[in-house]
């Protein structure tokens, strides 16, 4: 498959392989917004989050945790930003399931631009009933 995490995985291009399991391997991204900018990638291709069947995500989870202990750990980071994009409209590059791992610093000046508004009268009801009413 012509997917460059696969291909990662894969060992067909190269990366700063950080850990690697059975359920996922950790690198650094290529181009990180903070130093020690880390990928938690499946080994399994998803091409999202809802994709990947629940007990898949436990498993990945699971890693998830110890490289995102490493990743505070190993840089000193006083907090830190876990990220899941999912899809082209939320900034997803490459479809194939990742975890950002962001280690932060206070001052970092890093700046993820959320652009927060008030519900419409009424809206914020309709959409706490659409969404409940999608529940499995
Ligand atoms: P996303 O926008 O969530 O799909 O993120 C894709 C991430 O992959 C970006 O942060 C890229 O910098 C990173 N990336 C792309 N190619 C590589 C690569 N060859 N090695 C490491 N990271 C990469
Ligand atoms: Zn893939």
């Amino acid at each position: 498959m012509d997917c460059i995490f696969c291909k990662i995985i894969r060992g067909e291009i190269p990366s700063s392989k950080l850990y690697e399991d059975e359920n996922c391997l950790a690198i650094l991204d290529i181009n990180p917004v903070a130093f020690g900018h880390t990928l938690v990638i499946s080994r399994r291709h998803y091409p999202e989050f809802l994709d990947a069947p629940p007990e898949a995500m436990t498993e990945f989870m699971k890693t998830g945790y110890k490289v995102i202990g490493a990743v505070v750990k190993g840089t000193g980071a006083e907090g830190y930003n876990l990220l899941v994009n999912n899809n082209r409209c939320a900034g997803q590059v490459i479809p194939h399931l990742h975890l950002h791992v962001i280690p932060r610093k206070n001052g970092d000046g890093l700046r993820f631009e959320w652009n927060p508004r008030p519900y419409p009268e009424g809206e914020m009801e309709k959409i706490a009933k659409a969404i409940k009413a999608s529940l499995p």
